[in-house]
């Protein structure tokens, strides 16, 4: 298994692939360890993520440069991912236990409660866009309830995956309680198909997790899926076109594109499309390519050189079909696999850059003439993961947000986020369960009811 540095196209790191005969014996020691962990109390369990979030920190310096490595990130960016890792361990070294007491619920019996029960071995498929934040946000409350992980991640950044590994040793976790398996992705059915393994989470495309959640749902076994998605964000006629640009080219440029919940549809009313417009264009022409581990790079490049292939494919598909092209729509020259800041407009139904994913730096722009046909625009997707409403009517907006888009998190003035604070997920093939919060912990528990006479 190796990896690419995307910013120069050469081999980074390489590991030898876990061979598929150990795979039975790694999934043994994670049920070995499970019946141990489980035993922990919660302020055992807490203590060891602490530790975990110390080690972060301590490694903060050398962790970023592996994910900027790997996968081309800016290194302030890798940074922040680190920090936000720690930030996820100690959110659930606090509150893990809480959101797990017993509830009491009054019923015939004389005593009648709900408690929530690990499961056992959960598997984590997971993508290389964040490649430390992905896994933890699933393996902290995974393992805070008792739990243990193993960790499929994906091919193009296995140094993030075995440095994960090592730091869950490093902090004294029970052997074993998280694992790394350097696999490809023919051999996760045969993971799902061991009866030891109790529930799968993924991360990924839409085609990833409908092939994981097939397999799982054969075995009739839990899943959670966080799968891709196209956000609407709505400016209206009387958004602060400032404020909302600012948000709207932040959102969509961060990870040079690459995020699930990146800004990717701008529907914008006609009576503020042509200063949007202009000030979007303003803004992303400020992006420039470089080197990522330089403080002063602005752009990063495409993960993968057959990712920005299809980057480009749907640009120009879509500019076939009737999108006109404002800036960029190529790739840069050299080595690395940066694609240059794009604008398309006249984006419509039926248009890749409307209907699907594009994960790179592709602002799609739609103008249209009401409220109402903003909202029926922003909806008309496959997908739901995130959405964004910039309007001065704090109050339409809530409405808006609440009651009209369909997708997991709705922002009002501002761009969608992750905060370990609030749930994460998605609607239609943006997947479902979620993450994060009260909500993520409780996806790989049992709750399970006792009734006393
Ligand atoms: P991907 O190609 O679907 O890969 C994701 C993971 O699934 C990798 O570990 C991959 O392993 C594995 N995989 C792929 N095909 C599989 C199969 N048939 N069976 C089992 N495992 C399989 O996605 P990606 O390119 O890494 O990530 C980008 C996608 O993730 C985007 O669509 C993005 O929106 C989505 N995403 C969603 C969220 C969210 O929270 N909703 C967050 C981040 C990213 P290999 O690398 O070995 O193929």
């Amino acid at each position: 298994m190796k990896s690419i540095n995307p910013a120069t196209g050469k081999e980074y790191l390489s590991y030898k692939n876990l061979k598929p005969s150990m795979i039975e014996g790694r999934i043994e020691a994670s049920t070995r360890a499970f019946e141990k962990w489980r035993q922990y109390p919660f302020e055992g369990r807490a203590f060891k993520m602490r530790e975990l979030a110390g080690l972060l920190e301590e490694r903060k310096e050398d962790i970023a440069a592996l994910i900027t490595g790997e996968m081309g990130k800016l290194i302030r960016e890798s940074r922040s991912e680190v920090e936000k890792c720690a930030w996820v361990c100690r959110y659930y070294a606090d509150h893990a236990q809480g959101f797990l007491e017993d509830e009491a619920i009054s019923s015939d019996a004389s005593k009648s409660f709900v408690t929530y029960q690990p499961l056992g071995v959960i598997l984590g498929v997971m993508p290389w866009n964040f490649p430390f934040w992905q896994v933890f946000r699933y393996a902290v409350p995974t393992l805070m309830a008792g739990n243990s992980a193993l960790l499929k991640h994906a091919s193009n950044v296995p140094g993030c995956a075995v440095a994960i590994e090592q730091l869950f040793v490093d902090a004294g976790f029970p052997e074993n309680t998280f694992q790394t398996l350097l696999i490809n992705s023919e051999d996760v059915r045969t993971i799902i198909r061991n009866k030891h393994v109790k529930a799968v989470t993924l991360t990924g495309s839409e085609f990833a997790g409908s092939s994981v959640a097939t397999i799982a749902g054969e075995q009739i076994k839990k899943t959670v899926m966080e799968l891709g998605g196209n956000d609407p964000y709505l400016v209206l006629a009387d958004a602060k076109i400032k404020d909302a640009v600012d948000a709207c080219v932040t959102g969509r440029m961060i990870n040079a594109g690459q995020s699930c919940i990146a800004a990717k549809r701008f529907i914008v009313d006609s009576a503020v499309y042509d200063d949007f417009v202009a000030a979007v264009e303003k803004k992303m022409k400020k992006y420039e390519p470089g080197d990522p581990m330089d403080e002063k790079t602005t752009l990063a490049p495409i993960a993968r050189k057959d990712l920005r292939k299809q980057v480009h494919k749907q640009v120009k598909k879509s500019m076939s079909m009737g999108a006109k092209l404002r800036m960029g729509g190529k790739k840069h020259a050299g080595d690395g696999y940066f694609y240059k800041p794009t604008i398309l407009l006249n984006v419509r139904p039926g248009m890749p850059a409307f209907e699907e994913e594009i994960f790179g730096p592709v602002a799609s722009i739609t103008k249209v003439r009401s409220e109402e046909e903003a909202i029926k625009m922003a909806n008309m997707s496959k997908y739901g993961l995130g959405a964004a409403v910039f309007t001065s009517d704090v109050e339409k907006g809530i409405r808006i947000a609440r009651n009209r888009l369909n997708a997991g998190s709705c922002f009002v003035n501002g761009f969608v986020r992750s905060d370990p604070r609030l749930p994460f997920g998605g609607v239609g093939l943006s997947g479902y369960g979620r993450e994060l919060s009260s909500h993520g912990i409780r996806e790989f528990v049992n709750a399970k009811t006792v009734w006393v006479q």
